[in-house]
C-alpha cells in the first residue's frame, strides 16, 4: 500500500532537526521507521489523517553511538538494537542491555530499529523500558527551543512515556557490583514479541539483596517497580528456598491486570528464573 503524500525533511544536524520541529506544523519524527510507516499505513487504511511532514532522524550525527564518559555510559537514541548487542562498552550492570538486545525480533529489525525509538514509541511491549528502570537511567531530552531536560526513566514510564521533545540519549551509571538477571516469556515458540517481561538488578551485601530494584513490563501497562517484591527481597540471603517464597510477595496489581491464567504462570516462572539467575551471577 502507498502511503499518504508527505514532506520528508533529512536534516544532518541537531541543530537543523530542532529548527524544522519548531517550526513545522503536522510533524512525525521517525527513527528507525519500523513502527512509524506501519502506523501511517494503518491509519490510512482506517481512512485517518496522517501527518504532512516527517522528519528523520537517520543522518544526525550526534545521536549516534555509545560513549564510555568514565562514570556513566551514554547511549545515543539513534544507536540502532544490534550496535547495542555488539558493543564491547557493555560491562558491569550496563551489560543487561546486551540480554535484552539478544531477544528483540529479527536481525532485520534489530538493524533497523533504534533504543530511541524502543523507548519513546508509546508502545507498552517494548523491552528497553523496564531496563532502564532496573538501571536507574536517566532520558535526555532537548526541546525544539534549545531547553535540554533529564527525565529519570522511572518517572518517564510512569507519565504514559509522552513528550513533545528529541530524545537524545540516555546515560547509565556503570557499577560492577551490580548484579541483574533478564527474563522475557513471548507468545509462540518462533521469533515473536514479548507476552510479559523483566528486569532485576540487586547489590549483594554480604550475600544479602539490597537496593534492589524489580521492573516489570506486563505489556499492557508501561514498565513500572514491583515495590513489594523489591521489600520482600531486600535484607534476604540468596538461598534454594528463595525464588518460590518470594513468589507469595508480589505487587498482585502488576501480574494480574489483563492476564490470562498462562500469563500469570509465566510471569511466575520468569521471577524464579530471574532470582536463580541472580544467584547464580552474583558478584
Ligand atoms: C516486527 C517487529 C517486531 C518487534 N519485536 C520487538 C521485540 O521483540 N522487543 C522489543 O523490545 N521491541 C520490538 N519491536 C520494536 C522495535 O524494537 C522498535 O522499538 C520499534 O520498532 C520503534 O523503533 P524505531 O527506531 O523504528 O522507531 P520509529 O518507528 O522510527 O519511531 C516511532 C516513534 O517513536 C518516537 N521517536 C523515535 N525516536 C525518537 C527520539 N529520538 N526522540 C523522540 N521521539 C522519538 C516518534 O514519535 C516516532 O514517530 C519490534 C518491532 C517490529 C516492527
Amino acid at each position: 500500500m502507498l502511503l499518504k503524500p508527505f514532506n520528508f525533511h533529512t536534516p544532518n544536524s541537531l541543530e537543523s532537526a530542532l529548527q524544522a520541529y519548531g517550526s513545522l506544523q503536522d510533524v512525525k519524527l521517525q527513527a528507525g521507521g519500523t513502527f512509524l510507516f506501519n502506523s501511517l499505513k494503518t491509519m490510512k487504511r482506517k481512512g485517518a489523517k496522517t501527518p504532512q511532514n516527517i522528519i528523520s532522524l537517520a543522518h544526525i550525527p550526534e545521536l549516534k553511538g555509545i560513549e564510555d564518559q568514565g562514570e556513566y555510559l551514554l547511549v545515543k537514541s539513534m544507536t540502532n538494537i544490534d550496535e547495542i548487542y555488539d558493543s564491547p562498552l557493555l560491562t558491569d550492570n550496563v551489560a543487561v542491555l546486551r540480554a535484552a538486545a539478544k531477544n528483540i525480533s529479527s536481525q532485520l529489525i534489530r538493524n533497523m530499529a533504534t533504543l530511541g525509538g524502543n523507548l519513546t514509541c508509546r508502545y507498552t511491549w517494548t523491552e528497553m523500558p523496564a531496563v532502564m528502570i532496573a538501571l536507574r537511567a536517566r532520558m535526555h531530552f532537548i526541546g525544539a527551543d534549545g531547553k535540554e531536560e533529564i527525565v529519570p526513566a522511572e518517572e518517564f514510564f510512569k507519565n504514559a512515556a509522552k513528550t513533545d521533545k528529541i530524545l537524545t540519549h540516555v546515560s547509565i551509571k556503570k557499577d560492577r557490583d551490580v548484579s541483574f538477571a533478564y527474563s522475557r516469556a513471548k507468545k509462540t515458540p518462533y521469533v515473536d514479541i514479548p507476552l510479559l517481561s523483566l528486569c532485576i538488578t540487586t547489590r549483594f551485601v554480604k550475600g544479602k539483596f539490597s537496593q534492589t530494584i524489580v521492573a516489570v513490563n506486563n505489556c499492557v501497562a508501561f514498565a513500572q517497580r514491583d515495590r513489594r517484591l523489591e521489600e520482600f527481597l531486600n535484607g534476604k540471603s540468596v538461598d534454594k528456598t528463595l525464588a518460590e517464597t518470594a513468589l507469595e510477595h508480589l505487587d498482585g496489581s502488576i501480574y494480574d491486570a489483563r492476564s490470562t491464567d498462562y500469563k500469570k504462570h509465566m510471569f511466575r516462572v520468569g521471577i524464579g528464573q530471574a532470582l536463580r539467575d541472580l544467584e547464580g551471577n552474583k558478584r
